[in-house]
């Protein structure tokens, strides 16, 4: 697999790396990092990010560091960061002894600074923001020089370090970059690299109050960490001037370079930490995990495996342009590798009893059964046949329509691995509803051919009543009704799919106890399912992961 995801597509980024390397550039040495804020879990959309700078690092025989980017201080949070070190880990990338944390580099980062204004390249503004709004310009009219730029250096180390003791409440001042108030660029007009908050680091505790800005800190922890390649998304590409810069004011030897690509975005979900966020914690979900989030940690509980999810990634590819990608898509690579590894099973969701009239009371037949087609070495297994079975409702209809070839009066079909059964009734209660199909069976047919080569044209799924063991599956649809949801000015909240769970209960064979937990099946006919944590010794529940087709193309037809 790995030689998949690196090799088989190439990109922009692999092409300039090749480059480097054959250049000598670092000493042909590649170092990538992938930096998440743990302020949320992981989504399919860092996976891309995920995939590109392990997937580098690994191509051409370096390292990608994981660095917990918690420069700040309110939101971070120990829960984010575990499932975020689990997330990659079962995406299959290994760290190794590279796990970072921005905030150690507090110490250094201050000491940056300092130099900055040491070489009168920062200065302390005590602006209010109010203030600074009529200071920094627009993108037509050019910024002005804020009053405190031209403090004398020693005054902006005094102030600094007083307002690193604390003496100032938030807001009060900040540090700024002494740049270009004119810049074209608004993010070289002195931008912010220092501000005041008194607030308590999830690892630095109550020590500092002075916290950096994201633009200043990331060149500085790539820098520290001997970065090589620093791959980000495209939104940065307006910050990276500002990145070359301060590692050339600070006389940084061979700095690491910043190359943007652009974001993945899938159609009918949301990608944002913040709406994601707001899913879980007002309830429209069942929390990060839930099987409709786009999260790893959901595309894993729906049982979407590692191995689906990389090759998208691959198969989306690395550009420079931003595009949505439809889900469609997603769910096909899904497909395609579950169908090459998942092992067949039958299930009756909607369940119906049939009685082989024919059949002795006490009669089991243990029949075999191919457990994936695709993959012989998965073998066989025996499913029970007895008197009495369940199909589901909708493999049986009193007066069939023109084309149906499933169970009907007086029709014959083929009990998927076992025997043709030709129904001879039903059972109905008060209100005309049917409690039970009879049928005979025909004992010559056993393994689904008859010896005088009379053919059906259906094949149904069943599984002996009292063999069977209950379940409970979670049909999970997509999340929202719409292919871009809260775009223009619409709340996204408007636009959940009120149909994205429903839950029935059925029946499945019993060789399906034996699974574990986490493990993706797939039930004949119906789709590819999960068997998730929620299962109990009396009843296990299955999340669908995908259905067998893709029922949202047929509905556009
Ligand atoms: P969000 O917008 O969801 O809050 P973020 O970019 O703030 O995401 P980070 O934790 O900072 O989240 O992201 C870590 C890394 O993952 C960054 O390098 C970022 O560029 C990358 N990343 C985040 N979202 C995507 C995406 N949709 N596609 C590709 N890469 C992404
Ligand atoms: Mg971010």
């Amino acid at each position: 697999m790995a030689e998949e995801t690196t090799n088989s597509s190439s990109n922009f980024i692999r092409e300039m790396v090749k480059a480097d390397v054959a250049a000598g550039k670092h000493g042909g040495r590649v170092e990538t990092r992938f930096p998440p804020e743990p302020n949320g879990y992981l989504h399919i959309g860092h996976v891309k990010a995920i995939c590109l700078d392990f997937g580098i690092a690994e191509e051409f025989g370096g390292v990608c560091h994981l660095r917990m980017d918690d420069t700040n201080p309110t939101k971070e949070e120990v829960e984010y960061v575990e499932s975020i070190k689990n997330d990659i880990k079962w995406l299959g990338f290994d760290w190794q002894e590279h796990l970072y944390y921005a905030s150690d580099y507090f110490e250094t980062m201050y000491e940056c600074a300092v130099k900055l204004i040491k070489k009168g390249l920062a200065y302390v503004c005590d602006l209010s923001p109010e203030e600074w709004e009529s200071y920094k310009g627009n993108l037509t009219v050019p910024g002005k020089n804020p009053p405190g730029r031209e403090r004398s250096i020693e005054e902006n180390l005094d102030l600094f370090e007083r307002m690193r003791a604390g003496e100032f409440p938030d807001g009060a001042m900040v540090l700024r970059a002494k740049i270009d108030m004119a810049s074209p660029n608004i993010t070289m007009r002195d931008p912010a690299i220092y501000r005041i908050r008194h607030a308590h680091h999830h690892r630095q505790g109550d020590k500092w109050c002075i916290y950096p800005m994201y633009d200043f800190a990331h060149p500085l922890e790539d820098a520290i960490e001997k970065i090589t390649h620093s791959l980000c998304t495209l939104e940065f590409e307006i910050h990276r001037p500002f990145y070359d810069w301060l590692l050339e004011a600070l006389e940084w030897e061979n700095p690491p370079k910043q190359t943007e690509f652009s974001r993945l975005n899938l159609t009918y979900t949301v990608m944002s930490k913040r709406k994601l966020l707001e899913l879980v914690r007002d309830k429209h979900v069942s929390g990060w995990d839930d099987p409709r989030m786009p999260t790893v940690s959901g595309l894993r509980r729906r049982g979407i495996p590692p191995k689906a999810i990389r090759k998208f990634c691959e198969l989306v590819g690395v550009t420079k342009f931003n595009a949505t990608t439809d889900m469609a898509f997603f769910e096909y690579c899904v497909r395609e590798e579950l169908n090459a590894e998942a092992s067949r099973y039958m299930a009756v969701l909607d369940p119906v009893k049939v009685i082989i009239d024919n059949c002795a009371d006490d009669f089991v037949d243990e029949l075999d059964a191919v457990n994936n087609p695709e993959k012989p070495e998965a073998g066989s297994r025996k499913v029970p046949f007895a008197k009495e079975l369940y199909i589901d409702r909708a493999d049986f209809m009193e007066e069939p329509v023109k084309g149906y070839f499933r169970l009907a009066p007086g029709k014959e079909v083929r009990l998927r691995y076992g025997y043709f059964i030709t129904c001879t009734g039903v059972d109905k209660d008060a209100d005309g509803n049917i409690t039970a199909i009879h049928a005979t069976y025909d004992p010559a047919t056993r393994g689904g051919n008859a010896p005088d080569g009379r053919k059906v044209k259906g094949t149904i799924h069943w599984v002996s009543a009292k063999h069977a063991l209950p379940c409970e599956a979670r049909i999970y649809d997509r999340l929202f009704t719409v292919e871009e949801p809260g775009a223009g000015d619409t709340d996204y909240l408007t636009q959940l799919n009120a149909d994205s769970l429903k839950t029935v209960q059925g029946f499945m064979e019993p060789a399906l106890a034996e699974i574990a937990t986490g493990t993706t099946v797939q039930f004949e006919r119906q789709g590819y399912f999960c068997k998730d944590q929620d299962s109990t010794a009396d009843k296990a529940v299955f999340n669908r992961t995908v259905a067998l087709k893709d029922s949202w193309s047929k509905k556009a037809k």
